[in-house]
């Protein structure tokens, strides 16, 4: 493989469970293979997913100016864009920080549970082929940046409150940190050909 960082061409030897490669250059961790990864894949990908729908069932933030108060839900912040006439970025917003992250998560817990098992399920190398495509294009994290941004600047006008559903948001960005970071891609394509190869 490549190193990330200063381009070396190194041969990396199969990984014994908790080994870790590193660039003989340049010092960059270039593979792990971390202990339980599947395990941890599948639990917080469970995890992930169900704060996700748990994110679009209650009000997300909670605004109060002038004796008037409103909440707004997760999908609400987006139909009210639609209402607005900015029906594409509605779009965007939804399939970035909703979709794509939801069909990361299903993604992850369908092939760790093949490979839990032992065995290839039906399109398990599509499956993991489409989850390592997404993962780049899951915006979790940078919505949630921007949500504080905005909040520093929304608190001088309004009272905000977050909402049950803002939290729910919060634990799904944590786990799908986790099972972005965690496995090691190289150790799960090598464990799915050596299936496939049986
Ligand atoms: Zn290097």
């Amino acid at each position: 493989m490549v190193c990330h960082e200063c381009d070396l061409l190194i041969g990396v030897p199969g990984l014994d469970v908790g080994q870790k490669a590193y660039c003989p250059r340049c010092n960059f961790l270039l593979a792990a293979n971390r202990p339980h990864a599947l395990k941890m894949v599948f639990v917080f990908a469970i995890c992930g997913f169900g704060f996700l729908l748990l994110s679009t069932a209650f009000p997300f933030l909670g605004f109060s100016a002038s004796g008037q108060e409103r909440t707004v839900t997760l999908m609400q912040s987006i139909t009210i864009l639609v209402s607005e006439d900015l029906p594409s970025l509605a779009a965007i917003i939804f399939i970035s920080i909703v979709l794509i992250p939801g069909a990361f998560l299903l993604g992850a817990i369908y092939v760790s549970t093949a490979l839990k098992m032992n065995r290839l399920l039906p399109g398990t190398v599509t499956v993991l082929r489409w989850v390592l495509m997404l993962m780049p294009w899951s915006m979790a994290e940078i919505f949630l940046i921007g949500i504080l941004v905005s909040f520093v600047k929304i608190v001088t006008l309004a009272d905000v409150s977050f909402g049950m559903s803002f939290w729910a948001y919060v634990l799904f960005t944590v786990c799908m940190t986790v099972v972005m970071l965690y496995p090691d891609k190289r150790q799960l394509w090598n464990r799915v050909r050596s299936l496939s190869d049986e």
